[in-house]
């Protein structure tokens, strides 16, 4: 059994988590972000509640760039004061027990493919739609992370005014229409005609960001998480939609779009890394 770790910029959970099934599980709030020192500590306190006689290491998930030879992490955008924490030693230091750290995304495509909808398929890209836009490759059954963790990272890349995670991500909504995609989630379930307006808008958007996967990749299967899936059957038809321009027809129509149907697919993609 193992500890998986999924560092949020507002939550932290822990987890027990043996080949896939979350047992015992602890949520908090991040408190103090602008103080480094109380943050580690609270990360640690999350871990020592979880952990029990027969653990053999600590996976740990954050939202950032990850020096993969030393596991430092870098620049966490919602977590201020963490600029570059040498997170990796400071848990194996504190824990005694192996610990590996990657990108919360990674973890989540990880996941998928060990025990989710990728399962089975040697190539897989996962994007996690919520607050922004993330992104994980899965290359001839392998995790490439990059040098630093950094592989698959879609939402950075430019399109338009600015990247495709402005267009691609619950932000879409706030900035262009002033309301949150949870309401333009709700409106357009209630029948709404500008909200569905909104989220053929949106489609679009996700499928120019999956023909860039699609030309960069060419996986088999793309895996989409994040709360934003929650509105899939309102966004689907027109993603689908942008598809027929797409120049390689082959790849595009034997590609595989699902939608990730695990709850804790990021915590046991974690897990994983040290399972
Ligand atoms: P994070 O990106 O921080 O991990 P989430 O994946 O939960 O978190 O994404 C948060 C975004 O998801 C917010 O923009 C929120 O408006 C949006 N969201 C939450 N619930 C829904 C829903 N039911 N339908 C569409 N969007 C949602
Ligand atoms: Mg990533």
């Amino acid at each position: 059994m193992v500890i998986a770790v999924d560092l949020g910029g507002t939550n932290i959970r822990a987890a027990r988590v043996e080949k896939g099934i979350v047992s015992y599980r602890l949520d908090a709030v991040l408190h103090d972000k602008h103080l480094l020192q109380s943050t580690v500590d609270q990360v640690c306190n999350l871990i020592s509640q979880v952990m029990d006689g027969g653990i053999s290491g600590i996976g740990i998930g954050v939202p950032s760039i990850v020096e993969e030879a030393t596991g430092t992490v870098c620049d966490v955008t919602n977590i201020p004061s963490w600029k570059r924490v040498p997170l990796r030693q400071i848990l194996s230091d504190r824990f005694g027990i192996p610990v590996q750290v990657n990108n919360d995304v990674n973890c989540f495509v990880l996941g998928e493919h060990r025990y989710g909808v990728a399962k089975g398929f040697s190539n897989a890209i996962g994007l996690a739609v919520g607050t922004g836009l993330g992104g994980g490759v899965i290359l001839n059954n392998q995790l490439y992370s990059g040098r630093n963790g950094g592989a698959g990272e879609f939402g950075l890349v430019p399109y338009l005014d600015a990247n495709i995670e402005t267009y691609c991500s619950g932000g879409f909504f706030s900035r262009k229409y002033g309301i949150s995609a949870v309401e333009a989630f709700n409106l357009a379930e209630q029948g709404n005609k500008e909200a569905a307006g909104m989220w053929n808008e949106f489609g679009k958007h996700m499928g120019y960001a999956i023909q860039t996967v699609v030309y960069t990749y060419d996986p088999e299967v793309i895996v989409l998480g994040g709360s934003l899936l929650k509105a899939f059957r309102h966004f689907k038809p027109a993603m689908q939609e942008t598809f027929s321009g797409f120049e390689f027809p082959e790849s595009i129509n034997r590609l595989h779009i699902f939608a990730s149907e695990l709850e804790h697919a990021a915590l046991i993609g974690a897990a994983s890394l040290v399972e």
